[in-house]
């Protein structure tokens, strides 16, 4: 089948296969929807079939040994950019559809981050639009599509990509990358649909990290009673490596389990599976007010951090902010003249 291997995005596979099936594909495909979700390699596997002497993808005719082996003469593929797509690129696309095709049913061009293309290389790439040709196949892959003119827009049949649901990526986690499931529930809920971004993402810090880190901004006391634990661990986190951001988001996610505690949803709902024993304690202690809260003083220490805030001081009152008593949970720090926070 059409997509086989490649997680999510069901209504846009059977739409492809519906193209290939009435042999109605169009001059112009683009493919947009957040990053890293599989919008490429969802492209790449509909060429296989596309360009596979039976329509199916068999994987042993000439055109699907090539897809394969990534050295179709057919397709030019211009990816992996860093930077703009000027015109000169834009040439080379030009070349490559002055023949023939070889071995496949059409030429064809496929752009990733084809919101890379210059506003030169855009007219460009429009002129060539422009000028439909039934042995010729675009296919333009982006994640900001509103940065394409939107005569190139019109000429597309769009296929609009979605998040892939978390579910899905923890379950693929497990059963194809041998995770376990406590680890493979957060980095999904990190990764936001991406299983791209789940693959990377850095499994020291969301496994051994997430707890020791959950843990020690948990046994914080009131920073109005002794503020000093407050200013250590600050002094710890700023100095450890990695995303800060990521650390804010690990604990977004635990106040969030806190919070589905307290509005009735149950364990299997959490995220942090394995710290139910700590997000239930801390459940008895807090509000849905109260976490509220904490997850705006979270939200607005990323916002600091991204506008270059002082990382430590931002950490220090984070940290005065998250452990407040939960009917103060609410309120405004001022430190008065003898150094105690109120
Ligand atoms: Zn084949």
């Amino acid at each position: 089948m059409l997509g086989d291997g490649i997680i999510g995005h069901e209504r846009q596979k059977k739409l492809l296969q519906k193209s290939l099936d009435r042999n109605r594909v169009p001059s112009a495909y683009l493919f947009c929807g957040p990053e890293e979700i599989g919008k490429k390699l969802l492209a790449l596997n509909f060429l296989k079939f596309f360009f596979c002497r039976g329509n199916k993808g068999c994987g042993a005719c000439v055109n699907c040994k090539k897809m394969e082996q990534g050295n179709h003469p057919d397709l030019f593929c211009l990816s992996g950019h860093a930077g703009p797509i000027k015109i000169d690129e834009l040439r080379l696309i030009q070349k490559h559809l002055r023949f023939h095709p070889f071995e496949a049913p059409r030429k064809v061009c496929l752009i990733d981050d084809a919101d890379r293309m210059t506003a030169a290389a855009q007219s460009a790439f429009l002129k060539t639009l422009e000028e439909p040709s039934a042995s010729t196949l675009f296919i333009l892959v982006s994640g900001k599509a509103d940065l394409l003119l939107p005569t190139i827009r019109s000429r597309c049949q769009t296929v609009n990509f979605g998040r892939i649901p978390r579910e899905m990526i923890t379950l693929c986690l497990i059963r194809q990358h041998g995770m376990e499931e406590a680890e493979a529930r957060v980095v999904a809920a990190v990764a936001n649909g991406s299983l791209a971004k789940a693959l990377k993402e850095d499994r020291e810090l969301y496994i051994s990290d997430r707890i020791k880190l959950i843990e020690d901004v948990d046994a914080l006391p009131d920073a109005a009673d002794n503020v000093l634990p407050h200013l250590q661990l600050a002094q710890r986190l700023s100095e450890k490596k990695g995303s800060q951001e990521a650390r804010l988001e690990l604990l977004q996610l635990y106040f969030r389990d806190v919070l589905f505690l307290l509005e009735g949803r149950t364990e299997a709902d959490l995220i942090n599976i394995d710290l139910v024993d700590i997000i239930r304690r801390r459940a008895e202690r807090e509000t849905s007010d109260s976490v509220l809260a904490r997850l705006e003083a979270l939200r607005e220490t990323g916002l600091a951090l991204a506008g270059n805030a002082n990382l430590r001081l931002t950490l220090d009152v984070l940290l005065m902010r998250l452990s407040r008593p939960a009917d103060h949970a609410g309120g405004q720090f001022s430190i008065s003249t003898n150094g105690k926070v109120q």
